[in-house]
This record gives structure tokens, C-alpha cells and sequence, in this order.
């Protein structure tokens, strides 16, 4: 870890330990289209890998933080997570987990549509990196519907979600679209789509990290 550390420290950006949450698990009930061919787990999964890939090629470090197919407990994430904080300091971590959004109760279509993303309640440093991630969707997702929140002056949703509100590094968690409106997961499922989420991502970590870490 300390070789990887001091080579990663010697890049012209600064050091950041990127770490990328993936959705439940293969066990986890529900959480897939209303005609059973999509499931959250696999394709956050993908996406996941994919955006630490990127990360990775761009001299970035980053980590999956969840490699395990089968579902693993939010304590056990934020615990994780934690330990990488305790480790190199809560600044130098940040952690985004990546969802697909459901409206519905998994039985039927729904007309619900759109990209958003999720902080702890309260102004953390996970807000100035969901901000970093809401500019890159704009870019990357034109034409989709980008869901603000701005009464608290940000446009993320705020929320108690475990893995935003029991870590100690900037945490963010995007809900990339809707797996259960037939439109946004036409657009999820295609490789324009699919290229989107990915990049929308690693252009928002990276800007963060150039921006505020
Ligand atoms: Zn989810």
C-alpha cells in the first residue's frame, strides 16, 4: 500500500482513495425491472467496475468496494470504507455508490424518469462532490431529466441512507435513472447509455478531486 500510495503521490493530482459502492447483491430481493430481464446488483456491478477501470487507466486510485457478487451488509460497506479513512484520513477518501431508481413496487411500468443524487443530511464534503457529479450528468445525460432538490441552496437530494450517513469521507450515492420506466432503461441497457454512466462519473470524481480535495 505505501509504494502504491507514494507513486500515486507523485502524479500532479492530488492523492484521493476513490472508493466505488455497488448496489445490493445477487441475493437481494426485488430491485429489477417490471419483465424480470434487468437486475440493479449485475448492472451497477458492471458499471462499477467499469468506472474503476477508467479511474484506474487515468493514474486515479481507485478501489470496488464491494467485489463480492452476493450482497454484503451497509455496516459492513461503511466499515470498510472507514477503515480506508482511519488509514489515510477522511480527506483523502471519498466513496459514490451507484444505483438504478424504481419508482414502483417492481410489478409494473412506471412513467417516473431521471437522474439524481443523494447526500447525508447537512452540508458534508459529500455535497460538493454529488454538486461535481450533477455538472458531469448534465453534460453527459442531455436530454434526460436531471431531479434537483434545491431547498437547501445544492441541487442534491438529501437522505439517511447508511452508506451516505455512517461514513466518515465524502459519500455520494446517484440514482441513475429508472429501471422500472421502459425509456430510461432502453437508454441504461445501450452502449451509448451504459458509456454515459460510466464517464459521467469519472469526469465528476475527477473534478472533484481537482476542485476541492
Ligand atoms: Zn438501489
Amino acid at each position: 500500500m505505501a509504494v502504491i500510495l507514494n507513486e500515486v503521490k507523485n502524479l500532479n493530482h492530488q492523492y484521493m482513495k476513490i472508493l466505488i459502492d455497488n448496489g445490493h447483491g445477487s441475493n437481494t430481493p426485488g430491485k429489477c425491472s417490471p419483465d424480470s430481464r434487468y437486475h440493479e446488483w449485475s448492472y451497477t456491478r458492471d458499471i462499477a467496475s467499469a468506472i474503476v477501470r477508467q479511474l484506474n487507466s487515468a493514474c486515479y486510485d481507485a478501489t470496488l468496494l464491494v467485489p463480492e457478487t452476493h450482497d454484503v451488509s451497509l455496516r459492513t460497506r461503511a466499515d470498510r470504507a472507514n477503515a480506508w479513512c482511519c488509514q489515510l484520513g477522511k480527506r483523502n477518501v471519498c466513496l459514490v455508490s451507484i444505483h438504478t431508481n424504481a419508482a414502483g413496487n417492481g410489478r409494473d411500468w412506471m412513467t417516473a424518469r431521471g437522474w439524481c443524487c443523494y447526500t447525508s443530511r447537512g452540508q458534508t464534503a459529500g455535497d460538493r462532490l454529488a454538486d461535481c457529479l450533477y455538472a458531469a450528468a448534465e453534460l453527459y445525460l442531455p436530454g434526460h431529466k436531471i431531479r434537483k432538490d434545491y431547498s437547501d441552496g445544492d441541487p442534491d437530494q438529501e437522505a439517511d441512507f447508511a452508506i451516505l450517513k455512517n461514513t466518515l469521507c465524502a459519500s455520494a450515492l446517484s440514482e441513475n435513472l429508472f429501471h422500472d420506466n421502459p425509456a430510461d432503461l432502453a437508454f441504461l441497457e445501450s452502449s451509448t447509455g451504459r458509456q454515459a454512466i460510466i464517464d459521467l462519473h469519472v469526469r465528476g470524481i475527477i473534478q472533484y478531486i481537482n476542485q476541492f480535495a
